[in-house]
């Protein structure tokens, strides 16, 4: 048993939002006993309608729905025609998947600073295209859009595929567009921690009418199912491949369709917490995390403090308070993950050590990120900003 002291609210999102109509979904889904998405002795499309319920949310004309945000990825680059052995630049401070899924790709991943709004530092992403380069994945991280206006330029400037790791992000937008449609595709993650959850679960976005079509057939065996679906899906005027087994089932389909309507409202109401927060202690010297569009953000709470020894002790003084806090990725980037430090992969050595990533390092390690939940009470609210200005002013007085 852990002896961590109770926190004085969840910090989890569409699962602390959880009801009736999750129940309903999955009961229709479980007595028709039609499970999978192409086939079944009562089948009710359930895949089918998340998808094009993903795709009003996204603002994007195709969502082809996988079984993981990992999954979405690879199918993403896939679908782009990711030649082997090119190089994707991954940020540093992201989720070992961004990673895992360039490698299920043939990809190699090539690491780049972030700066201080914790997502991708253009300038440094310039720095390290070369002319294996072929993609970038810019991670829009914890409900905060990266800066994708620079990112896009950059990328456009230099033929780069632009694939965005959305995972944390369903929801959030910039500079008016949802996340997921502002690149050449979109991946999203519906695991438990994640905006819209059925425990597991992915979608990638797209515009691209062929780019969709080896999506979907990638997801499918090739083209297993979907091409026997007739004209419904794909243009079907390109050579077989094969592909791999990447299904959403319709449970899955019809929890996330359940969850889909309250999605936005989540993320506006998460956001103004933050605001609210922000706001309630602007007299105060924090150096919070840089938000690339904060009216399109869905809800953070992340400052700098002076070190890794004062974060850390933030961490500890919050979460006595009964305030949930953490360091994101345990003040690591992913390049310390030592699979990826020594290029390992499945299949062997794949890539020399990459360079240290020092600015990503001090930034993440010496960052507190304030865990806020959808089912937050204005009391909780204003508990959370009590607490946090003594634990700031004591932790920064004392050091
Ligand atoms: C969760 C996550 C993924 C992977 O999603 P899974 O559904 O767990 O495969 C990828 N990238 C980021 C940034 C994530 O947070």
């Amino acid at each position: 048993m852990s002896d961590a002291p109770k926190m004085r609210y969840e910090t989890w999102r569409a699962l602390a939002l959880w009801g009736e109509e999750e129940e309903a979904a999955a009961l229709e889904v479980l007595r028709s006993r039609s499970l999978f998405r192409y086939y079944g002795p009562d089948l009710r499309h359930r895949t089918d309608a998340f998808e094009a319920a993903f795709c009003e949310v996204t603002g994007v004309a195709h969502t082809v729905a996988v079984s993981s945000g990992t999954a979405a990825l690879t199918a993403a680059m896939i679908g782009l025609g990711i030649p082997p052995g090119a190089e994707v630049i991954v940020p540093g401070v992201t989720f070992v998947g961004s990673v895992s899924a360039v490698v299920a790709a043939r990809g190699v991943p090539v690491f780049a600073e972030v700066d201080d709004s914790l997502t991708l530092d253009p300038a440094h992403l310039e720095e390290r295209i070369t002319g294996r380069t072929w993609g970038v994945m810019p991670v829009h991280l914890n409900n905060v859009a990266a800066d994708m206006g620079p990112i896009l330029e950059v990328a456009r400037r230099h033929g780069l595929r632009v694939i965005e790791d959305a995972a944390q992000a369903a929801g959030v937008s910039y500079g008016g567009r949802p996340v997921g449609g502002l690149g050449d595709a979109g991946a999203f993650s519906f695991q438990l921690d994640k905006n819209i959850t059925a425990g597991e679960g992915g979608a990638v976005t797209v515009s691209d009418a062929d780019v969709y079509d080896r999506v979907a057939r990638y997801q499918d065996q090739g083209g297993q199912f979907t091409t026997s679906k007739g004209a419904t899906r794909g243009t079907g005027d390109h050579p077989p491949f094969v592909g791999a087994n990447l299904r959403m089932t319709e449970l899955t389909a019809a929890i996330l369709s359940a969850q889909l309507p309250r999605l936005v409202p989540m993320c506006r109401r998460l956001r103004d917490v933050a605001r609210q927060v922000r706001g309630e202690t602007a007299d105060l010297p924090i150096r919070w995390r840089r938000l690339p569009d904060e009216d399109g953000s869905g809800g953070d709470l992340t400052l700098f403090l002076d070190s890794r020894l004062q974060a850390r002790a933030l961490v500890a003084d919050l979460n006595a308070a009964g305030i949930p806090a953490h360091t994101m990725y345990q003040g690591q980037p992913v390049t310390a993950n030592r699979a990826v430090r020594e290029g390992r992969t499945p299949w062997g050595v794949e890539w020399e050590r990459p360079p240290r990533l020092r600015t990503s390092e001090a930034l993440l390690g010496r960052s507190v990120t304030i865990g806020l939940g959808a089912a937050m009470t204005d009391e909780d609210v204003d508990a959370l900003v009590i607490a946090f200005r003594k634990s700031y002013q004591d932790i920064t007085r004392a050091q």
